[in-house]
């Protein structure tokens, strides 16, 4: 591979090395009405879960959009999960099932780099283990009643805090909770879980949720939603769209619902319920929580891009009788960054992504839930290319510049400067397309060269990341 800047090294060069100070030195940044960190993190404590980064700023209402009186309730099978036969008729469907059968064993049987057999081997590997998704979780931890103790009593606060540290112990990244509104955020739990049984999803005024051959029940009263990410590894997914990049969300959500069943046990066995998802993925908008919660914003790819990880995270929803404090939504300038940097968009290799310069309120199809104002994205032609590629691609998210680790490209201070001025999106997005020019379709990196790394990062990723240690 020819020899590039690193990101890091071409910011350097530009001048942004130094920006805090330079802008700071002109009184620019006073301009744009940034304060000190001191002053910014005093302000946020008494919101704050975990700590953040000072530019990360809590805000009332999320960056995007959102028209409540427009929006219903969605049924999981009507995204392209669920119904992707439908949107691009039965036929081409089973061609193009058929297309991706074929490429995989051609790939495989060329030796094509990131889809050797060594790397079909380890995908089939870390999907393994995942638990088996029960609405009420396993029930299998003993109840504080079943040990002959009163249940676990503490202030919605300190519930916050809890849950919080145990999930940072079970391997989630960062924790936001909810409050489920029958007018608002309610509406953002899927109306009815996910093909086969597609089975309602409602509300009952009752002591303990069930499930029965009709419907999933939850309680009134557990209008809690704790929403939380894990992170993936932003070096398998420089290798996107091959088999070795497309492990990282397999390894990803292997993780991420390990942890949802062992929350459950841990809401049981304080005392409280606990109903979540019948399938991957099927319970909640689990991105459009983690707006709400303030783990990130709303972003081109039409999910989540998260201070600490940027789109790096996979995320799950489930609804608890335990009471939690909400967590505020978050402002760090990425809606704003997206208008100008398309870079997601342009190195799409169908062109599913947006290219206009601002969000809409028009759908681009039955697969997007209407009511909110975003980048939507045409699935379909996403789904397609997954079939020629033979994997779940991920190109978007490995070329998106918030996708790198703090030290590389837009590093702390730049992220700082994006989240307080829209004034050098244009230079930062040059900047980073010199750069990463395009490759359309090819990963960044060479998958064979990972196989010789013996010292890669456990699960590919840095725990220390986020910020917690600044
Ligand atoms: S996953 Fe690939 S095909 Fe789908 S939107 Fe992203 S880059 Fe495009
Ligand atoms: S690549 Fe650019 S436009 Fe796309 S999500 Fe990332 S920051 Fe936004």
């Amino acid at each position: 591979m020819p020899e590039q800047l690193t990101r890091r090294q071409l910011l350097k060069a530009l001048g942004f090395g130094g920006v805090g100070l330079t802008l700071a030195s002109t009184g620019i940044l006073g301009a744009a009405g940034v304060t000190n960190a001191a002053e910014t993190a005093s302000e946020m404590k008494p919101q704050e879960i975990a700590k953040r980064y000072w530019w990360v700023k809590n805000v009332d209402k999320p960056t995007t959009e959102i028209d409540w009186s427009t929006m219903k309730r969605f049924n999981e099978w009507e995204t392209t999960r669920g119904s992707l036969a439908k949107y691009r008729g039965a036929e081409f469907d089973k061609e193009m099932n058929k297309l991706q059968k074929g490429n995989l064993l051609k790939f495989e049987k060329e030796s094509v780099p990131g889809y050797t057999t060594k790397d079909m081997a380890l995908k089939a590997a870390v999907e393994y283990g995942r638990p088996d998704f029960k609405f009420m979780g396993p029930q299998k931890a003993l109840t504080p009643q079943e040990r002959g103790v009163p249940r676990y009593e503490g202030t919605p606060e300190e519930n916050a805090r809890i849950v919080t540290a145990a999930l940072r112990h079970m391997g989630a990244a960062t924790v936001g909770f909810v409050e489920l509104n029958t007018e608002t955020t309610r509406k953002l739990i899927y109306g009815q879980e996910p093909a086969p049984s597609k089975k309602p999803i409602v509300f009952e005024n009752i002591e303990v949720g069930y499930e029965d051959k009709d419907k999933l029940v939850i309680p009134e009263k557990a209008r809690y939603a704790i929403v939380y990410s894990v992170q993936m590894s932003t070096e398998t997914m420089k290798y996107g769209p091959t088999m070795l990049g497309s492990l990282t969300t397999a390894l990803s959500y292997t993780r991420l619902y390990t942890i949802y069943s062992q929350l459950h046990e841990f809401v049981r066995s304080l005392g409280y319920s606990s109903y979540g998802a019948t399938a991957l993925n099927g319970f909640g908008i689990a991105p459009a929580f983690g707006v709400l919660a303030g783990l990130g914003e709303l972003s081109r790819l039409n999910r989540i891009i998260t201070p600490e990880y940027g789109p790096m995270v996979r995320l799950a929803v489930l609804t608890t009788d335990l009471p939690l404090t909400p967590t505020k939504p978050v402002n760090f300038g990425v809606m704003n960054f997206c208008k100008d940097c398309k870079t997601c968009a342009e190195l799409c290799p169908s062109k599913a992504l947006s290219m206009d310069r601002d969000p809409s309120w028009e759908i681009k199809g039955q697969w997007n839930n209407p009511g909110h104002r975003a980048y939507f994205e045409d699935s379909v032609k996403c789904r397609n290319y997954w079939n020629q590629c033979g994997t779940n691609c991920g190109i978007c998210f490995s070329v998106c510049p918030y996708a790198v680790d703090d030290e590389a490209s837009l590093h702390r201070i730049v992220k700082g400067t994006i989240a307080s001025t829209t004034m050098f999106n244009s230079v930062l997005v040059a900047a980073d397309r010199v750069t990463f020019p395009a490759q359309p379709e090819k990963p960044l990196k060479n998958p064979e060269d990972w196989w010789k790394d013996v010292n890669l990062a456990e699960m590919g990723i840095d725990t220390r990341r986020g910020g917690r240690n600044i």
